[in-house]
């Protein structure tokens, strides 16, 4: 396996939650990073225009937007929503270029104990979803998300019931987001990286706290935890993947407290010893 060279570094728009759309952009830029991910709340902030706009005035590209989905609401009312919003979002990415949307299953309702049925509903909204994205050119980067989280952001935790999924809708429009911080823990990783195969298309990485403080927002540095990321990206590469290795760290209680720069270069530097 090949050392990662930095311009294969992505860091994602979140991992800088303090800045604002164009200070992270900047601040990307400025330190060498030439690929991000957007956080879709900041670039509503701004507007799919200005955000292409400061984008191409700092040389930077956007390998996705984040996060879209949210498509397990049982209730007409919720389905409609959702696929509103993602066209919406699908629109933002096809404006800046972005070649994918980071598609979350979403997670139950409150009081709902069905998660079958939720499941079921993300599938149906996903498949709803297909058409919108084929006629935007914007692949739908399907991402299972930690078990912790299955509640409020994800009915499914694992790459075997992505790719069930990918297999039962069977269209070239779907891909696979694969993050380290959700499947690092599964014993079927590899196996299942190997069954993914070309379908996995966005790859991000973080570090699992031994004590995290926080379900969501205390994600390490790539160094700092227990996961392996440098295998991962070996059993990734021996697919024939050889795209960007994105950065996500969401960090409430520490990288989100620090100033901008230092993050950039942490994540720079612990990129070459560790991803
Ligand atoms: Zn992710």
């Amino acid at each position: 396996m090949n050392d990662l060279t930095q311009e294969r570094v992505c860091i994602h728009q979140v991992t800088l939650m303090q800045c604002d759309f164009q200070q992270s952009i900047e601040c990307l830029a400025r330190n060498g990073v030439y690929q991000t991910a957007l956080w879709i709340d900041k670039l509503e902030e701004i507007g799919a225009v200005n955000a292409a706009k400061v984008l191409d005035d700092n040389g930077v590209s956007a390998v996705s937007i984040c996060a879209g989905g949210s498509l397990s609401g049982r209730s007409v009312q919720q389905q409609k929503q959702a696929q509103d919003n993602n066209k919406r979002w699908l629109e933002h990415a096809a404006t800046i270029g972005a070649p994918s949307m980071v598609t979350l299953t979403g997670g139950l309702d409150v009081g709902d104990t069905d998660i079958a049925g939720a499941r079921d509903q993300a599938i149906e909204g996903l498949a709803a979803l297909i058409p919108v994205a084929k006629s935007m050119g914007v692949k739908l980067a399907l991402e299972p998300l930690h078990p912790m989280v299955c509640g409020f952001r994800s009915v499914i935790s694992t790459l075997a019931e992505a790719n069930d999924i990918l297999d039962t809708l069977n269209d070239e429009i779907m891909g696979i987001a694969l993050d380290s911080y959700a499947l690092w823990w599964d014993p079927a990783l590899a196996q299942e990286i190997q069954r993914a195969g070309s379908r996995i298309i966005n790859f991000h990485v973080a570090d699992w706290l031994s004590e995290t403080r926080d379900i969501r927002l205390d994600r390490g540095m790539p160094g700092d935890g227990h996961i392996n990321n440098r295998e991962i990206r070996n059993w990734l590469e021996t697919t024939g993947f050889n795209g960007p290795v994105e950065v996500e760290v969401f960090s409430k209680l520490d990288w989100w407290t620090r100033e901008p720069d230092e993050v950039v270069k942490t994540v720079l530097s612990r990129s070459m010893q560790h991803l």
